[in-house]
């Protein structure tokens, strides 16, 4: 036979058109496979460790691992929700970025040195003394005692908790620091 281009449209027709139907009933008829939804995991019920609202969440452990984290919807101050930090509370021991090392990049360096810890205190608490002495403000100019250093400044993080923000603000307002934030808010 002699394939004109409409028989050709035609024949392309009916050949896709039978690979997208079910070749028979039977086949049609046949259930949707069925899985879990969900896990079956111990559930812990918990306080997170972040700030002082102190929300309520369920924790999916298995084997021994943290394996899910919800908010807990029976929990009277937050109903269910959590927010980002509490959501990755799962983090606080596992998170595989954790920086767990002192790393050091000289001034124009392009690489990062490992260092330890009995070096980098010492050096790091020298530097802000040198810092804060030679920047010290006794006074305003119109002679109101201030005590304070403007050349360090502080950011906080949002996986800082409740209690060490308070140390952290106790430390920074003794050294007279007065440029103190917390990442949210810039
Ligand atoms: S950090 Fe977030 S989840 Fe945790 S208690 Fe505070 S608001 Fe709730």
């Amino acid at each position: 036979m002699e394939l004109s281009r409409r028989n050709f449209l035609k024949l392309s027709g009916v050949a896709t058109g039978s690979l997208l139907l079910p070749t028979t009933t039977a086949q049609a008829r046949e259930e949707p496979s069925t899985f879990p939804l969900r896990k079956r995991v111990g559930e812990v019920p918990t306080i997170c460790t972040y700030c002082a609202v102190g929300c309520g969440a369920i924790v999916g452990v298995q084997d021994g691992k943290v394996v899910s984290i919800e908010g807990d919807p029976d929990h009277p101050i937050n109903r269910g929700s959590l927010c980002s930090k509490g959501m990755a509370m799962a983090q606080i021991p596992h998170n595989p970025q954790r920086v767990t090392k002192v790393l050091y990049r000289a001034p124009g360096s392009a690489q990062w040195e490992e260092k330890s810890w009995d070096w980098a205190i010492p050096r790091i608490a020298r530097l802000i003394k040198k810092t804060r002495d030679e920047n010290w403000i006794s006074k305003t100019p119109a002679g109101n005692v201030v005590n304070r250093t403007e050349a360090i400044a502080f950011l906080g993080g949002s996986q800082n908790t409740n209690e060490e923000c308070y140390l952290w603000v106790k430390a920074l307002r003794a050294l007279g620091l007065v440029y103190i934030e917390h990442q949210a808010r810039i």
